[in-house]
């Protein structure tokens, strides 16, 4: 999959829309998911043109991938899961169901999530 440059989030970083922000740094910036699935659901995305988690495992510098993994853990201490709970998840490409083609983690909690997969979806 190639960078769309025009994607949702290069425009939210771009400034051009808005988003309900919870974190930013040099690399990172997080804000809440227009659509929540859960109580609490943020979106955790490095500011850098990644599309994918093997796009930025390949070519991020070891400061932007310290800095969203650092983000993520420290988000969900902020917004009180870390005791209860949370799970972490990142779409990518067609399988994975990904709608928008900038890396993000999704971070889930606020309640109870279940299992991850259902038995009968293997
Ligand atoms: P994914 O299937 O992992 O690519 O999910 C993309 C996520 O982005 C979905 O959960 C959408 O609700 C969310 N989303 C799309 N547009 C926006 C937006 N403008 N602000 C915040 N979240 C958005």
């Amino acid at each position: 999959m190639t960078y769309d440059p025009n994607n949702i989030f290069a425009r939210i970083l771009r400034g051009e829309i808005p988003c309900k922000k919870v974190y930013e740094d040099a690399h990172v910036l997080a804000f809440h998911d227009i659509n929540p699935q859960t109580p609490v659901h943020v979106l955790v995305i490095p500011k850098g043109a990644y599309v994918s988690f093997d796009d930025f495992s390949a070519k991020a510098s070891d400061a932007e991938i310290a800095a969203w993994i650092r983000a993520t853990g420290k988000i969900a201490r902020d917004l009180g899961v870390a005791e209860s709970g949370y799970r972490v998840l990142s779409n990518i490409g067609s399988d994975g169901h990904q709608e928008v083609p900038h890396l993000h983690m999704h971070l889930f909690g606020g309640k109870p999530l279940g299992r991850m997969i259902k038995p009968a979806d293997k």
